[in-house]
């Protein structure tokens, strides 16, 4: 047997097991060596049964007596008792509900560990569905640390456990990725043994150690694939086609026509890119700023530099509601450029309109074009495309890059308003260069946030009634109850009932991911139009969209989004001259629930926020990293940002 053996042939176990293990992409020794455990638990203290308290799960060595299935009301109920001894002799009762094949397998009078929650009742100690395992030099199940496995279907914890527990001598034949300076220099521990502690830890440290190691390799070959991809890109136009230089006049003429002063970070992440400009290959760029922190401005610089030599622009956003808005903002920076031709292009243009713009495109009568992501996709061919600009839309993948590279690899800045933090960022947006809007501009209304318990539900709505009745707008958003879309339009529909019945006045629209775009478009406008009061919606709501009129943002069952998530929906109000609010319902009072919703109320810089959502949740949960398509880490720790940098040297260093 070696890694590569098949787990039909490396296990004795049923047909079903193999599919089930098939499903999760489980197919050879190796990979069932590096499916690894999600958490551990600390079974390792052992108790005699009288010291264990209420409700605490005990561990303690003995032997079960008196095996029996319990006859219960419920049919389909299935109990099944023993009485459990410690090594005192303390007796105790243990139940198990629904698991008849313990009858056939539980070892009776033989010396075991036993692992169970523990429940007092008049005097009597029962333990709660416990996990046995007999009593042997190495414990897996119980009396040690144990580890906990995602499950799938028939694969259980405790399944794999017995599974990966004797395969584990294979783990010296596994490849050793990372090279031999970096496990010296950074006190990495080899591969091998990292896989063996990451199952079974030897101790707290040196699974410790195991993870470390284990997540520096799942970063440093991220990192590597970013750095190449990065080349790549720079590879992919020669530098005969010459960049775009830098001249401060121009810049500090258009400042001039600006109706406000840019501020210090607008200023610094103008020079940042028209840096970037300057060179003799193209640019990838990540533009971060808040809601509201002047990215369109930044845009427009970057723009004017791009048409200044001679070459066209693409900006595309995510919808066209959105891209009509950006026309309008764009067009507006430059009204003094008199000269610029700047054109919307998208699907709902009439048929005849659509071409004269694309023939405006192709021949180069056409500087800025805005519209949506097929903009450069849909045999739309340009003159000469200078600048590609990219707002809150997920990075390009490899496949579009493509299409980049046909039209003559542009310059590309993508603009987001989800706060990744910087250490996330260099993992997430690892190919791009990076640069961040770190404040707003003076003068603007912080939003209101408060935290609403069930009991001050109905003062609220009084409340919003209040400002319906001054002509404000409200966003009403529901939870993903289930990963299940089905389920989540159910609960918004229902909120949409719901809450027609608490407004009966004004009008209630409804938004949801199941509907198609021009439904979504229709139900926007009105919302726009303020044809509707109160818009009910999913999640959906989050991209971009520009309602000044809307003040009130109410978040139902607020704890099951993310900080971030929260922050970007609270960036849909708060964009008129009167004061907005956020309503954040929550039912769950559990207090760390309420710790972490107390962010909202704290703090309104969303790079804080997502900060905050990296220590407390973990980088997949910071939103805007799903979303920007890095893959699931499995054991990274990203939490450590110095970590993070010290990846990113090494693997620069490495390429290099
Ligand atoms: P976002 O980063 O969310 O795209 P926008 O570019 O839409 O933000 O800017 C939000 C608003 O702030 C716009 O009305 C814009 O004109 C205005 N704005 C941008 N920069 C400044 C500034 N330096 N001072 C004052 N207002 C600004
Ligand atoms: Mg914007």
């Amino acid at each position: 047997m070696n890694l590569s053996t098949p787990l039909s042939e490396a296990l004795s176990t049923k047909k079903e097991y193999i599919r089930a293990l098939s499903d999760m992409g489980i197919h050879t020794v190796e990979d069932l060596l590096l499916y690894f455990p999600r958490a551990y638990e600390d079974l390792s203290e052992f108790k005699g049964l009288h010291e264990a308290k209420d409700g605490e799960v005990v561990t303690a060595r003995g032997f079960l007596q008196g095996i029996k299935l319990i006859p219960t009301k419920n049919r389909k109920m299935k109990l099944v008792k023993a009485m459990f001894y410690d090594q005192a002799g303390y007796e105790s009762e243990a139940v198990w509900f629904n698991q008849p094949h313990l009858l056939r397998t539980l070892p009776m009078d033989k010396e075991v560990v036993v692992s169970g929650k523990a429940k007092w009742s008049y005097g009597k100690l029962t333990l709660q569905g416990p996990v046995v395992e007999q009593s042997k030099a190495v414990q897996i199940h119980a009396g040690t640390t144990v580890p906990i496995y995602p499950q799938h279907d028939v694969i259980t914890s405790k399944w794999l456990r017995e599974k990966i527990h004797p395969l584990l001598y294979l783990t010296k034949d596994l490849e050793e990725v990372l090279p031999e300076e970096i496990l010296e220099s950074e006190g990495l521990m080899p591969k091998s043994l990292a896989v063996q502690e990451i199952h079974f830890p030897s101790s707290n440290e040196k699974m410790e150690a195991a993870r470390d190691r284990l997540g520096y390799e799942e970063l440093f070959l991220l990192q590597l694939k970013s750095l190449r991809a990065k080349k790549e890109w720079k590879d992919s136009r020669s530098g005969e086609d010459g960049g775009m230089p830098m001249d401060p006049e121009f810049v500090k003429q258009f400042f001039a026509t600006l109706p406000f002063t840019p501020t210090n970070a607008q200023k610094i992440v103008i020079y940042e890119i028209l840096k970037d400009m300057e060179k003799p290959y193209p640019m990838m760029r990540l533009l971060e700023g808040d809601v509201g922190s002047g990215k369109t401005v930044v845009a427009v610089m970057a723009a004017l530099q791009a048409v200044k030599y001679g070459t066209q622009v693409a900006i595309m956003v995510p919808t066209e509601v959105l891209a009509r808005q950006h026309l309008i903002s764009i067009t507006k920076f430059l009204e003094k450029y008199s000269d610029i031709n700047v054109q919307l292009l998208i699907g709902a243009l009439k048929t005849a309109e659509k071409n004269q713009v694309i023939d405006a495109v192709a021949n180069g009568q056409v500087d800025i074009v805005v519209g949506t992501h097929a903009l450069i996709q849909e045999g739309v061919s340009f003159a000469k495309l200078g600048l590609v600009i990219v707002d809150e839309q997920h990075r390009f993948g490899v496949k579009q890059r493509e299409v980049l590279v046909k039209h003559g690899s542009p310059h590309v800045l993508n603009m987001t308003a989800t706060p990744i933090p910087r250490t996330l960022a260099l993992v997430a947006y690892g190919d791009h260069d990076l640069s961040v809007i770190n404040e707003l501009p003076p003068g603007r209304m912080p939003i209101e946030t408060k935290i609403v318990p069930p009991e001050h539900r109905k003062a609220v709505y009084r409340f919003v009634e209040g400002r319906i009745a001054k002509g404000e707008q409200v966003y009403v958003i529901c939870p993903l109850i289930d990963e299940s879309d089905v389920l989540e339009v159910k609960s918004v529909k229902k909120e949409h009932k719901h809450l027609q019945t608490v407004f009966p006045n004004h009008v209630v629209g409804l938004l949801h991911g199941k509907m198609k775009s021009e439904e979504k478009d229709a139900v926007m406008t009105a919302f726009k139009n303020n044809e509707i009061q109160v818009l009910v919606s999913t999640s959906v709501i989050e991209v971009g969209v520009d309602v000044p009129n809307a003040t009130i943002m109410l978040i139902e069952g607020a704890e099951r989004f993310g900080l971030s998530q929260l922050h970007q929906f609270r960036g849909r109000v708060g964009r008129g001259k009167v004061q907005s609010y956020c309503f954040l319902y929550t039912d769950l009072a559990a207090e760390d629930t309420m710790a972490r919703l107390k962010a909202m109320t704290d703090y309104t810089d969303g790079f804080r926020l997502a900060e905050i959502d990296l220590k407390l949740r973990g980088p997949g949960e910071v939103y805007g990293v799903r979303q920007s398509g890095m893959p699931d880490l499995k054991v990274a720790n990203l939490m450590n940002g110095i970590l993070l940098d010290r990846v990113r040297k090494a693997a620069e260093a490495f390429l290099a």
